[in-house]
């Protein structure tokens, strides 16, 4: 078996070694520094002989090398040097995890990780359920005072019946009874069971940042940070939009989340009053008789369509035709029509056509609409005029 330098040293970015065998693009060394993965966290890449090595992973207990077009052959010394700043921002990464859980952890007890993930472009950590944003800054707050504090982080290796391990973060079903147990500690903020490569102090980090969580389904709360200058830069842009919103909703930076909140509440309750108005039309709405038929037109802004869809349901099957518009973001048209003259199909995508917009249905009812929604006048004089041909 090969040796594993980034077990004991993370920090080795160059190194030298022999090849021992190739096979393709897929090379084995008896010595290497680059991280095969593991534990959530992508592997390294790097140079082997100014050969690209594009992917490193276990194949049973042997680090494979995939090192496309190359021309080493076993029994050659080579050079390998990893790509460091993403290797550092990994190993940043995977230990701002520990200490993102473990802060996370400490504002609410019953938490618990169901994955990991620490890529180049995105980092999250999948929790078994949902916490609210204070219960989120109240750990950060926690993390990077850690962070200021620069506590070591130091890795020991514990065997099964160390009575210290009870203070460890460890799912003991997946260690073999055999097995001895490396576990990696932050001062004496946090215990992990952990095999993965981390910083030593955790100043190296900079900052850390939550800047999303997502529901990732079955799973729980996927909640992705940042670290070093990537969590600056989040953070910086997120304040910047935030405040933009302050000004935008003309309140201040302390009241802004209640001012949204009233907003929305306002919203529901006008949009409520909008609907009510709009049943009220339209029970009242008496319809002109054109040669014999009876006409209902409207146009009902606000309007759910549900409410429209019943009533053009109700006077259709009394033999009238209906037209009703409603424009909102875009402009919707429904019609219907219990009269053989009006053919809803026909119609509906002839007049559209002319406010190139699409739509669509059977001979007795049809639906569509218009993205422009200041031809609204223009669409429903149109409609209704339409129909006043088709009728006379
Ligand atoms: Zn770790």
């Amino acid at each position: 078996m090969a040796d594993e330098v980034f077990r004991h040293d993370g920090y080795m970015a160059v190194f030298e070694a022999g090849v021992v065998s190739v096979k393709g693009d897929e090379v084995v060394l008896d010595c290497t520094a680059f991280y095969p993965g593991g534990g959530g966290q992508v592997c390294d890449t790097g140079m082997i002989n100014g050969f690209r090595v594009t992917d490193v992973h276990y194949d049973g207990k042997e680090i494979v090398h995939v090192v496309p077009g190359n021309d080493l052959t076993p029994g050659l010394r080579i050079w390998g040097e990893i790509d460091w700043d993403r290797r550092m921002d990994l190993m940043m990464g995977h230990t701002g995890e520990h200490l993102l859980f473990c802060a996370l952890h400490r504002q609410d007890p019953e938490l618990a990780i169901t994955k990991i993930f620490i890529g180049p472009e995105e980092k999250y950590v999948i929790v078994n359920h949902d916490l609210t944003w204070e219960q989120i800054d109240a750990a950060l707050d926690f993390a990077n005072k850690a962070i200021r504090d620069n506590l070591p982080v130091r890795k020991t290796v514990m065997n099964r019946d160390d009575p210290d391990l009870e203070k460890v973060r460890i799912k003991l079903d997946r260690i073999a009874e055999d097995e001895e147990i490396t576990v990696v500690s932050i001062g004496d903020i946090d215990y992990s069971a952990c095999s993965g490569i981390h910083v030593m102090e955790t100043s190296e980090l900079g900052m850390l940042f939550v800047d999303r969580k997502v529901s990732a389904g079955k799973d729980g709360i996927a909640i992705h940070f940042k670290v070093g200058n990537a969590a600056q830069d989040s953070a910086r842009k997120l304040a910047n939009i935030c405040l933009q919103v302050i000004d935008e909703a003309n309140s201040k930076a302390e009241d802004i989340v209640r001012s949204v909140a009233n907003m929305k509440h306002d919203l529901a309750l006008a949009a409520e009053a909008s609907k009510a108005m709009v049943k009220q039309q339209i029970q009242n709405l008496e319809p002109k008789t054109v040669n014999g038929v009876e006409f209902y037109t409207g146009m009902f802004n606000g309007a759910d369509r549900k409410t429209l869809t019943d009533a053009a349901d109700k006077f259709k099957s009394k033999g009238g035709v209906v037209a009703f518009v409603s424009a909102s973001d875009s402009v919707s048209v429904m019609i219907a029509s219990g009269n053989p003259k009006v053919d809803c199909k026909k119609l509906l995508p002839e007049v559209l056509g002319k406010f190139g917009g699409r739509g669509g249905g059977k001979p007795d009812f049809a639906q569509g609409g218009i993205q422009d929604t200041s031809r609204t006048q223009e669409l429903y004089d149109v409609l209704v005029d339409s129909v006043e041909k088709l009728l006379s």
